[in-house]
């Protein structure tokens, strides 16, 4: 039995919301804050109808370190999730440092200013939230999270040591816009619009944004073009099983929205620098994030299905074999249940399952110590299970050879 806070009201934290209501024996109380405490209401709402059950609810800048550390000392949660925007990583880490609570979230810290994403601002907690008998699980969601879980999971049951891991991230979801994002059109066009890495044989190789590219036939979707990105679960994944000699991320994107991407790019309006309008400074792609739907209003129109999972070529007793795992989710049906689409749930699910990880002790640190840690790095067995009991069911088979690229 234990008190919640969830830090962000958007699809994310929607789900999130939604699925720990659904599983009251872990969440007794759920609070959640936002900074427009409309969006919290509106969810409580829906929670309310859909589970009976009560959301407390609060408008909180988590940018203010001094403001979110008192909420969290008014509410006393065991855990604080935060589903607010990476820009809030930092600050509400320092409150929870500050109040004495663990901490989740689902992406990595990235400075404003600059489209930079890595852990080292977050690793560099380590010692504070272990000298505080904390713990902060980083990258709490689908990819990073369930895609490094199905990573250790893969090196648990079917193979010794993997040499190659590919992650595939493909959404085959029509939600009937020109042009639109899944997740915060902000963050995720800093994502695209990044230069790509891969990891080879201990070093990282940079290429241009999008030129890279592979066909690949998804189960439930079809044939789809996928591009080479750069995306965060890299880095730790890297780091954690130091045998892997490559390991890169693959993600979809249809003609039409490479074309918009490409003009937008073009043009200008995917700037993260400030620029001169009428006398103030704006920043394009905040301008632009304001004209683009929200992705949580494209729940109802969205249909098709996503397929995210991990290829890994490895050996079993001295034998080499290729597995492939992976999810495959429908957006209507996703919509159905808590009323937002696929990409959010996909995302809250796997932040709701981290918290009760956590809150039920099935994750710890070794021997209870504290600390700052990826999904990698704890048994993936309770995940997994969680993960199909959930709504997420995935699949694992095994391929005739290695990827052919
Ligand atoms: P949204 O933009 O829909 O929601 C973000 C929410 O955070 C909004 O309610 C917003 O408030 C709130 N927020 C923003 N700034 C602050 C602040 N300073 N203080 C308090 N609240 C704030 O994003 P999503 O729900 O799509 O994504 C949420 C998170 O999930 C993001 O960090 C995203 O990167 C991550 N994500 C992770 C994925 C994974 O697989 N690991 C996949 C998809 C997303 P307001 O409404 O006022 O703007």
């Amino acid at each position: 039995m234990s008190k919640i806070l969830v830090i962000g009201a958007g699809g994310v934290g929607s789900v999130a919301v939604h699925k720990m209501a659904m599983n009251a024996e872990i969440f007794s109380e759920i609070h959640l804050a936002s900074r427009t405490v409309a969006k919290c209401e509106a969810i409580a709402e829906s929670v309310k109808q859909r589970t009976g059950r009560e959301v407390a609810t609060y408008a909180i800048d988590a940018d203010d370190v001094a403001a979110t550390t008192a909420l969290i000392r008014q509410i006393g949660p065991q855990l604080v999730v935060n589903l607010a925007l990476p820009y809030q990583d930092l600050n509400i880490m320092d409150a929870c440092l500050a109040a004495g609570v663990n901490y989740l979230d689902t992406a990595n810290y990235e400075p404003r200013d600059q489209a930079h994403f890595e852990y080292s601002w977050q690793w560099a907690y380590q010692e504070r939230f272990k000298a505080a008998g904390l713990m902060a699980l980083l990258g709490s969601g689908f990819d990073p999270g369930v895609t490094s879980v199905m990573a250790t999971w893969l090196k648990k049951h079917k193979l010794d040591t993997i040499r190659s891991l590919d992650i595939l991230d493909c959404n085959g979801g029509d939600h009937g816009q020109h042009f639109a994002t899944n997740f915060n059109p902000e963050i995720n066009i800093r994502e695209v619009t990044a230069p790509a890495r891969h990891f080879e044989n201990g070093k990282w190789i940079e290429t241009p944004a999008l030129s890279t590219k592979q066909q690949f036939s998804f189960e439930g979707v079809g044939p789809k073009t996928m591009y080479l990105m750069y995306h965060e679960e890299l880095e730790s994944l890297a780091k954690h099983l130091p045998e892997i000699e490559r390991i890169r991320f693959w993600m979809t994107f249809g003609e039409a929205y490479i074309t918009h991407l490409t003009v937008l790019q073009n043009v200008g309006m995917t700037r993260i620098d400030p620029v001169m309008y009428e006398g103030r400074e704006i920043i394009p792609l905040q301008f632009l994030k304001a004209v683009l739907p929200e992705p949580s209003s494209l729940g109802s129109t969205t249909k098709g299905k996503t397929n995210i999972g991990d290829i890994a070529t490895g050996y079993k007793d001295g034998e080499e074999h290729t597995f492939y795992i992976y999810q495959i989710c429908d957006h209507e049906v996703a919509f159905a249940e808590t009323g937002n689409q696929a990409v959010s749930y996909t995302t809250g699910v796997p932040a709701m399952i981290g918290a009760a990880l956590m809150l039920t002790g099935a994750w710890a640190g070794p021997d209870g110590e504290g600390g700052v840690f990826n999904m990698e790095q704890f048994d993936p067995d309770p995940f997994m299970a969680m993960l199909g009991e959930q709504g997420l069911p995935w699949q694992v088979k095994e391929l005739a050879g290695p990827l052919e690229f």
